[in-house]
């Protein structure tokens, strides 16, 4: 996704990003109305972000598991107490639906409370199997905190998104600089004024902000690991700039995802989810479905019913719309491209199609027999369109939704055939039977495959994403054959392949 900025006040484009005078204006991507000012920070206070971060951390690791445990239930009470407030942000900034910001805050609330409730416990010491060949060894496994962790994030799910490695970096006992997206950074500084409200001691948390060149920024300023979420060409040219310290990154890119509608399915349920994950945030979704199979014997009904409630839809700024404007403005072009592209080449709109792009709004548009080379089918659309395509088995379908660079999420709908389609999707995560809840159970790792990146928030392995495993052998007791030693003597080296033998001569 390429971000479109004004450098100066002359355009007056709702929703557009302005720096002015050294601070970056946010404003409503409908109405205009200015949410804030922010100080856009160079790559001096980038830099000095992440030594006061440096310091903060050893603070923090210090606490152990149970004192950060502490903090961080302080700061999840907070945020649900205040939930209303900071969905009002998130509405004013991005112009989601309130209702959909609350969905969204009180998903990222379950991961705070998940990741400091299970940190000791997948973090802690643990001790591993040993080794016959070396009885007077223990083996221990503890993972160590980075240091401090940079946190890039997106704008379409700003709390959400971020918390994912914000939540399980904290936890884990690393500090925490935050670049928001330049379209929500209201959220991103609401979000860090919370956390110093109720964890006041160091700078444990921080947010920097600024337009790309302040993520470029972040990525160079001696970080210890670096989380990125945004669009694969970001996400490139974050590893790029890494790769230059050899810092290590976690990189959550774009998606394509299909969902698949087999012949058993239930078809009211399939279409609601399909709806639902197709359409809610105005299509805006990483892991929002884009693409349906739907097996060919079930496609008229399966189409009609979903047209029905995509119809239901209304779109509009107030409290009570369904969906909300398209955040970035930009972004109305590339969804007018696509829908364009496939009415062109063959496709049909069964709801909406060209004139649903209706700035800043797009109706809900769905699309059938599209070409599977086509823009809509082939890259990622972000608006609320779905294009529907028939099947004549599930094979077909596997192998249609798997043929994309793309892998984030999937979903398959089938009485019988859930589990063994789920399995042969080429994808970080599938839903069975729903729409995107995979995202709903926090000890569920969320990441990509191919195009859509790799590494893992949320769970234990988010846990262990923001930490080094480090393996430690202790010497028990002194062993009268010691192997690893000058001391060995020839009755430990005769005894050597006996041992081997019994322990793997067979078979
Ligand atoms: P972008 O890639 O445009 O931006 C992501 C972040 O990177 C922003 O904070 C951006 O800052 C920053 N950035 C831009 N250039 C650089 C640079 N050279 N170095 C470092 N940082 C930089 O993505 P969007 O914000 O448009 O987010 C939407 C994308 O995110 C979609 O592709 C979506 O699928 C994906 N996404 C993935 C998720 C996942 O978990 N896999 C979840 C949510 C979204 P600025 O905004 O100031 O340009």
């Amino acid at each position: 996704m390429t971000a479109e900025v004004h450098k100066s006040a002359d355009t007056e484009t709702p929703g557009l990003p302005v720096v002015v005078g050294g601070r970056l204006r946010s404003t409503h991507p409908a109405t205009g109305a200015v949410v804030g000012e922010f100080p856009v920070a160079d790559d001096a206070d980038v830099r000095a972000a992440v030594r006061r971060a440096g310091e903060a951390a050893r603070w923090w690791a210090g606490l152990g598991f149970g004192g950060r445990a502490e903090r961080l239930g302080r700061w999840r009470a907070a945020l649900a107490r205040r939930m209303p407030e900071l969905a009002r942000v998130v509405h004013d900034e991005g112009g989601k639906p309130v209702a959909d910001a609350v969905i969204e805050i009180t998903a990222a609330i379950d991961h705070v409370a998940w990741a400091a409730r299970h940190a000791r416990r997948v973090l802690g010491p643990r001790r591993v199997g040993g080794n016959i060949l070396l009885p007077d060894q223990g083996a221990l496994v503890t993972y160590q905190p980075f240091g401090v962790v940079g946190v890039i994030g997106p704008w379409n799910y700003p709390v959400f998104t971020p918390m994912g490695s914000i939540a399980y970096a904290l936890a884990a006992g690393n500090a925490v600089v935050f670049k928001p997206s330049e379209y929500t950074p209201a959220v991103g500084q609401w979000l860090v004024d919370s956390f110093a409200e109720v964890v006041g001691d160091e700078p444990v948390f921080q947010v920097v902000h600024g337009l790309g060149d302040t993520g470029a920024a972040l990525c160079a300023a001696g970080v210890d690991k670096l989380a990125f979420t945004g669009s694969t060409r970001t996400g490139k040219k974050v590893m790029a700039a890494c790769s230059e310290t050899l810092t290590p990154v976690l990189v959550e890119c774009g998606g394509k995802d299909a969902m698949i509608v087999a012949a058993d399915a239930d078809l009211d349920d399939a279409a609601d989810a399909a709806c639902w994950a197709g359409m809610s945030n105005a299509g805006q979704t990483c892991i929002g479905i884009e693409r349906v199979y739907v097996h060919e014997a079930v496609a008229d009904a399966f189409v009609d019913k979903l047209v029905a409630k995509a119809k239901a839809l209304r779109v509009g700024s107030d409290d009570g719309a369904d969906i909300g404007p398209i955040t970035m403005p930009g972004q109305l072009g590339v969804i007018r491209r696509h829908i364009a592209d496939a009415l062109e080449r063959g496709g049909t709109a069964v709801l909406g199609g060209n004139d649903a792009v209706d700035p800043p709004y797009v109706h809900p548009t769905i699309l059938l027999d599209v070409p599977e080379d086509s823009a809509a089918v082939r890259e990622e659309t972000f608006g609320p369109t779905l294009t529907v395509t028939r099947v004549p088995d599930l094979d077909e379908a596997v192998r249609r939704a798997n043929a994309t660079p793309y892998g984030l999420g999937s979903a398959v709908f089938s009485r019988r055939s859930g589990m063994d389609v789920a399995t042969r999707l080429r994808s970080g995560m599938t839903s069975i039977n729903g729409g995107m809840s995979f995202v709903g159970l926090p000890a569920l790792p969320f990441g990509g495959v191919g195009d859509s990146g790799f590494g893992r928030i949320h769970g234990a392995d988010g846990l262990r994403e923001f930490a080094r495993p480090k393996a430690i052998a202790r010497r028990r007791f002194r062993t009268p054959m010691p192997i690893m030693s000058f001391r060995r003597g020839p009755r430990t080296d005769a005894l050597i392949p006996k041992l081997v033998r019994l322990l793997h001569g067979r078979g």
